[in-house]
């Protein structure tokens, strides 16, 4: 008998599917790939044709321009080649898929990024039972337990209001992060406008085109310096230290990300504000998955792939790491 997943070959750019001579997530343009999510380290440009959610194929089109793209609804079965695939909802950002893909009697479940925690922007993760769980490992680490969304979203606003005078300047991707701030905000009765950069304009109006409604936006261009305190400003990582940031009044600098659980890269980003708020599983979302998901075995894609797979051992779960490269820890 041929070994379990032998079908399924795994090589730095991403992962090949024989039967259906496709890949997931490749780093490099291929003829056939199917992509978890809209994030540029797992969606690129430049591919033949796309499989992809209508929502991933939208962002897609917004960074790489229109995609020669195959929509396919969440639950809807088609197959390729010898191989029957479907997209369930990974709940990582609007659009965000798990493939899963069937073939000579064994089903496998390629997790892209995920989380279990709720998320106001995009569909909850949908646990399917399977032979093969590729999984990611961000934060696979058991130091990695993120706190409540709502207990951040709440010394964030703490903090806004202690301090009228000054605005608040949170750092977030600009793809997922940046929505789901907005909209946990707007969850806890914040509804004055808040303000935003450029850098995320393009994507906050596609998810409003998505059907997520972020409440009054207000471009940072547009706005006097005095307008803008006591409001919260929102902007990627890479614009907090820039000069951008002088046109605000007297920012407070929060950074939204599952890495400010480490206080030393708080420091060094100059953070004044580290709001622990992950688009990723930690360390116990992680091993619950793979609990209830009970796979033979568990294939971890990128992060810290060694506490985990020392976890699955412990567990009776075969275990093995794929080494694939490019996929970055900066979409969190
Ligand atoms: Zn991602
Ligand atoms: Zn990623």
């Amino acid at each position: 008998m041929a070994r379990l997943g032998s079908w399924i070959e795994p090589f730095p750019e991403g992962i090949y599917v024989r039967p259906a001579d496709a890949w997931i997530d490749p780093s490099q343009p291929k003829a056939k790939a199917l992509v978890t999510h809209g994030h540029a380290d797992h969606a690129r440009g430049g591919h033949s044709e796309v499989w992809a959610t209508p929502e991933t194929l939208a962002i897609m089109g917004v960074r790489y321009g229109d995609q020669n793209g195959h929509p396919v609804a969440y639950g809807e079965q088609f197959r390729l080649g010898e191989v029957d695939i479907s997209f369930v909802p990974a709940g990582h950002v609007l659009g965000s898929a798990q493939i899963v893909l069937e073939h000579a009697g064994e089903r496998v479940v390629v997790s892209g990024d995920y989380k279990r925690r709720p998320d106001p922007t995009c569909a909850p993760f949908e646990p399917v039972p399977c032979d093969i769980f590729i999984t990611e490992a961000t934060f696979g680490l058991p130091v990695f337990r993120h706190p409540d969304t709502g207990s951040e979203i709440d010394r964030l606003l703490h903090r806004l209001h202690s301090d009228p005078s000054r605005c608040v300047l949170v750092g977030a991707y600009a793809l997922g992060k940046a929505q789901r701030v907005i909209t946990e905000l707007r969850r806890r009765g914040h509804e004055q406008p808040i303000y935003y950069h450029g850098a995320v304009e393009r994507l906050c109006n596609l998810y409003e085109e998505l059907g997520v409604s972020l409440g009054e936006m207000r471009h940072t261009a547009g706005a006097k310096k005095e307008e803008m305190a006591g409001h919260i400003v929102i902007a990627p990582p890479s614009a907090l230290n820039d000069r951008w940031s002088r046109r605000l009044p007297d920012p407070v600098t929060a950074m939204a990300s599952g890495w400010m659980r480490i206080r030393q890269r708080a420091r060094q980003s100059n953070i004044e504000l580290p709001l622990i708020i992950s688009d990723h599983a930690d360390w116990d979302e992680l091993t619950c998955t793979i609990r209830e998901l009970a796979p033979r075995e568990v294939w971890i894609t990128h992060g810290r792939e060694e506490a985990l797979k020392h976890w699955c051992m412990i567990h009776q779960i075969k275990a093995r790491e794929l080494n694939l490269v490019g996929y970055e820890d900066e979409d969190e």
